[in-house]
């Protein structure tokens, strides 16, 4: 902690307006423009008498308030509808040195770091300055700044960069590269020897894993960018300032120069940083394959008590629906990250997932380090994930007690709620660090499964996984979970992670509210769902007939379709509700579980889904939602629509005649009521 330091910084702040010059406020981009109404701070030249003084300010009927003796300088009060005519004149008076507002400062905030470059990182304080060409929206940052009153960081805290490397010699990374005590002793750096007996030889200061050896060093930029934002040093004289200004870096290379690594180089990274104590890990890469391997090592890591901060991806995609890896394992440790811009906007590059994504944080413009001892700006959810890591790295020296899922929750639940980002990420936030950091004694809860909106079939279990923590820590704190107010049994893990099950006996609509207490506070956190009836349908079979009994009731029916083969489906005898539209939905659901066939209303008339393709193979679900109140029953035919039939016909030539070739078991051809089968002739 270097709490002075900041007090000087506060103190500069006061003299840095009086530099001899007009004051503009378009010249001062480094400060907010809050000062106080009917007030300026005047600079006199020297030898100009306090009578002249006194006279000056006079002409725009403005009083001294208060002089200050040494600085030559007066603190006056003018009518404020004088205040800017006043403030132009002096600047043009010959006996005036400066005009400047009366500044607001706070104590808890507004001290720029002494980092030359610092007012190009918007992500952590956004005061509305042009970055890159865009004036950003002010306070759409991580609050970084408030943040570091409380903490900098600390050196005991390790965050592995599982990347491309770092450079380990640039001005604002050297100082924080983390070093192997294992490997540090005299000689033992570069004596050929596994001196910790880890399986890496010589590994003082990380591994290279692309290329087997021990110099990490970036030869792609990507890595150096993003440790530079987890941890450049604060507060040096030198260019920028990570989220964190004191933190160990652990540089686990693994991607080369194209920007491209292995799964199994990610994973000996990731198994490298567990073992040697990383506590947070930032991984800016990814891919849609699955690999169990890479959810071993994210779940051994967790084991381990290290946090996986991951990136979201620059797909522009859900990814609830096409995952991307390793952001969306379901891992009790896996914090997902989308990238928001200068507005508090989701960058329009991101992947998002209200499921699948957990928070957002800068990730537009963001400049940081990069090889060379240079700097650079960059986009992406590479440059998010890093914000968030670094934030990890903040509150775990302001927690040390914290684990990597008490991390997650407190960093979770510390998120600015933000309208543009509701549906675009669970927490439907941005990161704030100062929110997590600031947290005292209270207890913070993250019900990290099911997620809003899930589904289980009646009968079958639900998981329940809540993290409930003291701030970040597992201690002092009692967990208990509710689903529909039934008490759950849960079991504690012992690092703020609990466990349970709930097996909904009927179709209803479910709310788990998980609750936490401390003793500086109360947490809770609800999510709903709905548990369905769940029987089968065949295509080409018997009708099926469904009833719901409570209100909220939804049923689910399934079947095993192949991609290319052609259905439709009937919807007859209802008598849910009472009009005769739209009082209930019917929709398709994929194998992958997301929504294929958007929900078509029916009535009481019922009515056809015309012949639709499947575009997959696997098992198909038809979710039959009754809306509002309404309950009752209704039978679905789903029909095996044949092929279509094709033939010639020539003008002027003979008749031709097209016959299916089959007819559909059960299927009675009647045009006259609407026959679904688009294709039929
Ligand atoms: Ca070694
Ligand atoms: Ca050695
Ligand atoms: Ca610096």
């Amino acid at each position: 902690m270097s709490r002075p330091a900041l007090i000087v910084l506060v103190g500069l702040m006061l003299v840095a307006p009086a530099a001899g010059r007009p004051l503009d406020d378009r010249r001062e981009p480094s400060r907010e423009r809050a000062f106080v109404s009917g007030q300026l701070i005047v600079g006199f030249k020297d030898g100009v008498s306090l009578a002249q003084q006194s006279r000056a300010l006079g002409r725009y009927s403005g009083k001294v308030r208060r002089r200050f003796g040494r600085i030559d300088g007066v603190l006056a009060s003018l009518p404020p509808a004088r205040v800017q005519q006043a403030r132009r004149a002096l600047e043009r008076d010959p006996r005036v040195e400066y005009v400047e507002p009366n500044f607001l400062l706070r104590t808890d905030s507004h001290g720029d770091p002494g980092d030359p470059a610092f007012h190009n990182l918007w992500g952590l304080h956004n005061f509305g300055q042009q970055v890159a060409g865009v004036a950003g929206m002010p306070d759409a940052d991580i609050d970084a700044l408030e943040a570091w009153q409380v903490s900098q960081g600390s050196p005991s805290v390790v965050v592995g960069v599982i990347d491309s490397g770092v450079d380990v010699g640039h001005p604002d990374l050297a100082s924080q590269i983390w070093i192997n005590p294992g490997e540090n002793c005299a000689g033992c750096r570069s004596n050929g020897v596994d001196d910790d007996g880890n399986g890496y030889v010589d590994d003082w200061r990380g591994w290279d894993f692309a290329d087997g050896d021990n110099d990490p060093s970036d030869d792609n930029g990507h890595g150096t960018h993003v440790a530079g934002t987890i941890g450049a040093a604060g507060n040096n004289g030198v260019g920028i300032t990570g989220v964190a200004w004191n933190v160990r870096l652990m540089p686990l290379k693994f991607i080369g120069a194209d920007r491209t690594g292995t799964a199994a180089d990610a994973i000996s990274a990731i198994l490298y940083a567990s073992s040697k104590g990383a506590q947070v890990t930032n991984n800016s890469y990814g891919g849609d394959g699955f690999s169990e391997a890479m959810l071993d090592a994210i779940r051994s890591a967790d084991s381990a008590g290290s946090l996986f901060v991951a990136a979201a991806g620059n797909s522009f995609t859900d990814t609830d629906e096409e995952p991307n890896y390793p952001s969306s394992y379901d891992a009790p440790n896996v914090i997902s990250v989308a990238a928001s811009d200068a507005f508090d906007h989701r960058a329009w590059f991101s992947n998002y997932g209200r499921t699948s994504v957990d928070v957002a944080a800068p990730g537009m413009n963001v400049y940081s380090t990069w090889p060379g001892g240079s700097y650079r700006f960059e986009d992406g959810t590479s440059m998010a994930a890093p914000q968030v890591a670094g934030a990890a790295a903040l509150a775990r020296s302001a927690f040390p007690g914290a684990s990597d899922v008490g991390l997650k929750a407190l960093l979770l639940r510390s998120a600015d709620p933000v309208g543009a980002l509701s549906d675009a990420v669970r927490t439907g936030g941005r990161l704030n660090v100062n929110t997590a950091v600031r947290c005292a004694d209270q207890a913070r809860v993250w019900l990290d499964s099911p997620a809003p909106g899930f589904e289980v079939r009646a009968g079958d279990p639900l998981p329940i996984r809540l993290i409930a923590t003291r701030c970040a820590e597992a201690t002092g704190v009692s967990a208990h979970v509710e689903v529909n107010d039934l008490p759950i049994e849960l079991t504690a893990r012992g690092d703020g992670l609990y466990t349970g099950s709930y097996t909904p006996p009927a179709g209803a609509a479910l709310t788990v509210v998980a609750g936490a207490e401390a003793a500086g506070g109360a947490d809770t956190q609800s999510v709903s769902g709905m548990a369905v009836q769940h029987q089968p349908i065949v295509p080409g079979g018997d009708p099926v007939t469904v009833t719901t009994t409570s209100p909220g009731e939804n049923a689910l029916l399934s079947f095993t379709g192949t991609a290319s083969r052609r259905i439709a489906l009937q919807v007859s005898g209802v008598t849910v509700g009472t009009s005769t539209c739209c009082s209930m939905r019917v929709s398709f659901i994929s194998p992958s579980g997301s929504e294929w066939l958007p929900p078509v209303p029916f009535g009481r008339n019922g009515g056809f889904i015309d012949t639709r393709t499947l575009p997959w193979d696997g098992e198909y679900r038809i979710l039959v939602d009754p809306q509002g109140s309404d309950v009752g029953s209704l039978t679905l035919t789903l029909y095996d629509v044949p092929p279509d039939v094709s033939g010639s016909i020539s003008p002027g030539g003979p008749p031709a005649t097209a016959m299916r070739a089959r007819c559909p078991a059960r299927t009675p051809f009647s045009p006259s009521a609407g026959w679904p089968g688009s294709g039929s002739a």
